[in-house]
């Protein structure tokens, strides 16, 4: 389930590049506009029988057309996070490629993180790694974890694991999308294992290069495939 306070983005790296929510797209659908969504309060809203409208154990995935930590949504996030704050039977799920920007507008309370809250720092090459994981790690966040995604490079994410619960990895999407080779996400898959940590291959994207072959895949068939390549170390895990 996904829950979006606030749409609109803009490219902040180079995993931006062909995605959807900007660019092209965003003529037809206004996204370069971040504006607050008419589910902006929708964790609290309460239905006729005064009961709240989304029940209790879910994982609620925020800002997925978006991102949490976007500049001009600054002045709505206090608000926010007291929205999850007073939510503890639901689990929200927050990616983002500003890690840099996390403690603007953090609350007063927050302390060493709220424990219905899992961040996930993404990074789609080796130099983001670097730049975004030690800043992600320097946090007070008591659930973790990273998403390669879209996986353009090899990544070395062994120095970053520690403290993290899982990683994801996934290929880039859409006409434009770059190459992404198997070799590198069962490399990712082998780091994953040697920190004892959960890992989950999600989808090949549109490009995906096996034994030195590069294959067109059909968006519909991106996860099927990625799964039928039985990569994924989940245990009991929920995926996301
Ligand atoms: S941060 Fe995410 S939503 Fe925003 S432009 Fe980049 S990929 Fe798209």
């Amino acid at each position: 389930m996904n829950w979006e306070p606030w749409t609109g983005c803009y490219k902040v790296s180079d995993g931006c590049t062909y995605c959807y929510f900007y660019g092209l797209h965003a003529k037809r659908y206004g996204q370069n506009t971040i504006q607050k969504t008419d589910k902006f309060d929708w964790p609290i809203r309460i239905n006729s029988k005064g009961e709240y409208n989304i029940k209790g154990d879910k994982i609620l995935a925020t800002c997925f057309a978006t991102d949490f930590f976007i500049p001009e949504a600054d002045e709505w996030r206090a608000e926010v996070w007291s929205m999850i704050k007073s939510r503890p039977d639901i689990e929200f799920l927050i990616l983002t490629k500003r890690i840099d920007r996390f403690e603007v507008a953090l609350p007063d309370d927050w302390g060493v993180g709220y424990n219905n809250v899992n961040i996930g720092c993404t990074v789609e090459n080796q130099e983001l790694a670097d730049y975004r994981l030690p800043i992600f790690l320097s946090h007070p966040i008591k659930r973790r974890f990273i998403a390669c995604s879209p996986l353009l490079t090899s990544i070395d994410l062994t120095p970053y694991l520690h403290g993290v619960e899982h990683v994801t990895v996934a290929g880039e999407s859409g006409r434009e999308a770059r190459i992404c080779d198997y070799d590198w996400i069962c490399a990712i898959r082998e780091q994953c294992m040697d920190a004892n940590i959960t890992f989950w291959f999600k989808s090949t994207g549109s490009l995906f290069k096996k034994d030195g072959v590069v294959q067109k895949v059909n968006p519909f068939k991106q996860g099927s495939l990625a799964k039928e390549l039985n990569l994924s170390i989940v245990g009991d895990k929920k995926l996301f």
